[in-house]
């Protein structure tokens, strides 16, 4: 049973259909969806929903759901990609067995058809090129205009596309058109391009094709050649279906699976444009397509976000017919309760100060065992060593605090977590004026943060052992975009709405000696701070580098207030 078994099923409008379907008997009892991305650039969180929609339809009806390569565009396809995609899907814990497609394997198939549409009467070669073309397109007042070449006899079609096919034929010289209605209200079944010349060497063909089919006329074919029978897409394709169908229909194919719609994910603070996303690596603004800010698929799994954190927001969020933004937070949240359950607790001081506990006796130190989760036993303790010199957050301490500050302060006494009571003495500073070091005193019967007489202490704060403590690079991460709409304007390019602080750099983080044993890849909560995932990628034993997943709390209202 893989991972992603384990959830609880919402209903939607799909489920519904499919389960007419299934009363009706309209497709035996199979259920076969399919993810169909095209390899022209990495995964996002927007395809994680499909992804999750497709994956989780086929688990919940015993079905199965493919996935297929739609590579037909091989001017921007990559092996990069198709390997990103597929440790992707894995990634988030789907396995679609041995039902892995490239809409490459049905090219003479779509070819053949071709030839028999050609045969039909229902497409021909045209000549315009793509200025002409669009205008004579219409517009969506305005009914098109018939191509000067639609009326082509059958062997002058057939002889024209065996000289495309052969090479014989420049790029942007003829296209292959469906043969529909040029008066129709859908401009999409304004005789639309079914096949172009495309000198381009496939990845996966080579040399053998320089005419390549169009998205709209390869995507049903290879949805019925799968025998798919709900081929789930975006909102975008609904004005697409009737050539989807078109298809289907004239060429009387054995199955006819059926075109569903649903609202894509949006996100705000976010872009998910596939265009934009490759800018943003190749103009060098992020550190590739896996950077822990990047809204995509890699990227979250190195900033650390569990995949069942994904899933459970994919479920939340729904399905639906509507367009909706969704709060950057609502991941978050879902992060947040994924690792409270699963992440260990452990101490780390992001931005450290040193304190001596001046009756603490020099070259002594004590093992204190603390439990790696607050609720959860399972988890086990470990060793945290105390001493006379520690290390607390700089900002635990503060000389004039206001009302409500219940950290330390001069001649004020604070609890160090699973430790003792602390009193601050004297703030040494150095020539500048900045607190360089805070000389405190413990009280030795307050063993475990409990207190000895009775008195009360507000503040429980974390901390150090400054001898053995293990510094780490730490990256703290902001949304890249400081606007919920970045690419909305059409005036403004949405790179100007690149948050120029998304990524600060601490260096001299202190964390207490048991993340030393840290794997790769492994979340921990930093007490008081947040969540933290080891770099699978630059963190090294000697130089270890953390990423912030995520805050505890949501502090990004606050911060907007
Ligand atoms: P493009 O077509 O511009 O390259 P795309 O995001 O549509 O970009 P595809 O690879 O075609 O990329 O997408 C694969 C599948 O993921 C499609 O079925 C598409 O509908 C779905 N998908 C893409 N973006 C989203 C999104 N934001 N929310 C939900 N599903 C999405
Ligand atoms: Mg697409």
């Amino acid at each position: 049973m893989s991972e992603a078994e384990n959830t609880t099923v919402v209903s939607n409008f799909i489920r519904q259909i499919i389960n007419e379907d299934l009363e009706s008997g309209k497709n035996g009892d199979r259920v076969v969806t399919r993810f169909p991305p095209e390899p022209n650039g990495y995964l996002h969180i927007g395809h994680a929903k499909s992804i999750c929609l497709n994956f989780g339809l086929a688990r919940d009806y015993k079905g199965v759901c493919h996935l297929r390569m739609d590579d037909t565009n091989p001017a921007k396809e990559e092996v990069e990609y198709m390997e990103s995609i597929i440790e992707d899907v894995k990634w988030l814990g789907f396995d679609w067995k041995d039902k892995m497609f490239y809409a490459s394997d049905y090219y003479d198939k779509l070819y053949e058809y071709a030839l028999e549409l050609i045969k039909m009467g229902k497409a021909f070669v045209c000549e315009l090129d793509a200025e002409e073309m669009r205008k004579h397109r219409g517009s969506l007042k305005e009914p098109g205009k018939e191509s000067p070449y639609r009326n082509r006899t059958v062997e002058e079609n057939l002889a024209l596309f065996e000289k495309m096919r052969a090479g014989e034929v420049d790029e942007g010289k003829m296209t292959l058109r469906a043969k529909i209605d040029m008066a129709s209200p859908n401009v999409n079944m304004r005789d639309p391009v079914i096949y172009r010349v495309k000198k381009v060497t496939h990845e996966r063909t080579g040399d053998k094709w320089c005419i390549y089919p169009m998205y709209d006329y390869a995507h049903p074919i290879s949805d019925m050649m799968e025998g798919i029978t709900h081929s789930i897409c975006t909102l975008e394709f609904e004005d697409h279906r009737p050539l989807y169908d078109w298809c289907l229909d004239t060429l009387k194919t054995p199955c006819h699976p059926q075109q569903i719609e649903f609202a894509r994910l949006n996100l705000y603070y976010t872009v998910m444009s596939k265009r934009k996303l490759l800018e943003l690596v190749e103009k060098k603004y992020v550190d590739g397509w896996n950077d822990p800010r990047m809204p995509t698929i890699s990227g979250i799994r190195r900033r650390g976000y569990p995949a069942a954190a994904v899933r459970n927001f994919c479920d939340r969020i729904g399905v639906g017919k509507k367009e909706s933004w969704i709060d950057v937070g609502m991941l978050e949240e879902c992060v947040r309760e994924e690792l409270n359950m699963t992440a260990p607790r452990v101490m780390g001081v992001i931005d450290p100060i040193k304190v001596v506990i001046t009756n603490y006796s020099e070259g002594e130190k004590e093992i204190l065992n603390c439990p790696y989760h607050p609720q959860d036993e399972s988890f086990g303790d470990r060793p945290v060593p105390f001493g006379r010199e520690l290390y607390i957050e700089r900002e635990d301490f503060m000389e004039e605090p206001p009302k409500g500050y219940f950290r330390l302060r001069p001649g004020g006494e604070v609890r160090l977590r699973y430790a003792y009571y602390i009193k601050c003495e004297e703030v040494i500073k150095n020539d500048q004026g900045e607190i360089v070091e805070l000389r405190c005193t413990y009280d030795p019967e307050s063993k475990g943060g409990k207190s000895p007489d009775g008195r009360k202490v507000k503040g429980t704060i974390h901390w150090v052992y400054a001898p053995e403590a293990y510094q780490a690079e730490v990256r703290l991460y902001d949304r890249l975009f400081n606007v919920p709409l970045p690419d909305s304007s059409k005036d403004q390019d949405y790179k100007e709405n690149l948050n120029p602080n998304s990524l600060k750099t601490l260096k001299n983080v202190m964390l207490e000696p048991s993340l030393r044993d840290a794997k790769a890849a492994t979340a921990f909560q930093f007490e008081r701070q947040g969540y933290f995932f080891v770099d699978s990628i630059d963190s090294k034993e000697k130089h270890p580098v953390f990423n912030r997943i995520v805050t505890l709390r949501d502090t990004w209202q606050k911060v907007q207030a």
